[in-house]
């Protein structure tokens, strides 16, 4: 009972809002039939996480998703058991509840979590589809329903956070990239609220700032900062 109020709050009721770049929902939902985990590429701010939580509507699924960070360990994903009057009880954590429940789960930024996820994360990853629950002595083997995506941004790492050939070659890569002038004006307007001339502006603007490594600025303004930007002058600022 429990589980599924936790559960019900993962539920995506309306469509979100994507606009498609290419053909990533055809490739998704071919990995989703076929049981292959998404390893979701690109820079901060493109859609990746909209993607998922589109993704996630259209499969009728319920979407778990983590950040993860450096101090995130294997039973942080797994679960613990937790002291309740004075009684040892066992808390399933994101991915085992995803698991259980046939759900997606995406673990945001993989590269970031502590390096002992990798062995509760390959299983998973691979044919087996399998969780050990180490802790309780239990094998959780995922229902078809269950999908793992994980994103990871190449140009944020360095290369002792890269991702491991062993991980990454478990997984349907699909790259993202800031969207074309036209699509991302687009996802401007409707996100921000701002008008067709504003947001081409913002577009452009946005576009300069990127590929500008080489001069001293590591990374661009996203799709994430525009929206932002638009917004705020909505609010007259
Ligand atoms: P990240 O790649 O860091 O996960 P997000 O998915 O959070 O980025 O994208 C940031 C914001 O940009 C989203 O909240 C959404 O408003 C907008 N966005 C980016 N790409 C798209 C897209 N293709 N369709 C609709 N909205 C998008």
């Amino acid at each position: 009972m429990k589980d599924n109020i936790r559960l019900e709050e993962h539920r995506i009721e309306q469509e979100p809002f994507y606009l498609p770049i290419g053909e990533e929902i055809k490739l998704a939902e071919a990995a989703y039939e076929t049981g292959l985990p998404l390893l979701l590429k690109g820079p901060t701010g493109c859609g990746k996480t909209r993607f998922m939580q589109y993704l996630a509507w259209k499969l009728n699924r319920p979407l778990i998703t983590v950040s993860c960070h450096d101090d995130l360990s294997t039973s942080d994903l797994v679960g613990r058991y937790l002291i309740r009057a004075g009684e040892a009880v066992w808390t399933d954590g994101p991915l085992t509840l995803a698991v259980r429940a046939g759900a997606i789960c995406y673990l945001d930024e993989i590269v970031e979590a502590r390096k002992d996820t990798t062995v509760v994360i390959h299983p998973l990853a691979d044919d087996r589809r399998e969780l050990p629950i180490e802790k309780r002595g239990e094998l959780l083997v995922a229902p078809p329903e269950f999908m793992l995506a994980v994103s990871y941004n190449p140009g944020y790492q360095s290369v002792i956070k890269d991702l491991k050939p062993s991980t990454r070659q478990r997984f349907v890569a699909l790259s993202f990239d800031y969207p074309n002038p036209e699509a991302e004006a687009e996802i401007v307007i409707k996100e921000s609220g701002v008008s067709e001339d504003l947001a081409t502006s913002l577009v452009k603007l946005g576009r300069m700032t990127r590929g500008l490594k080489d001069s001293g600025l590591p990374e661009g303004a996203s799709t994430r900062l525009l929206i932002q930007a638009g917004k705020l002058i909505e609010q007259d600022i």
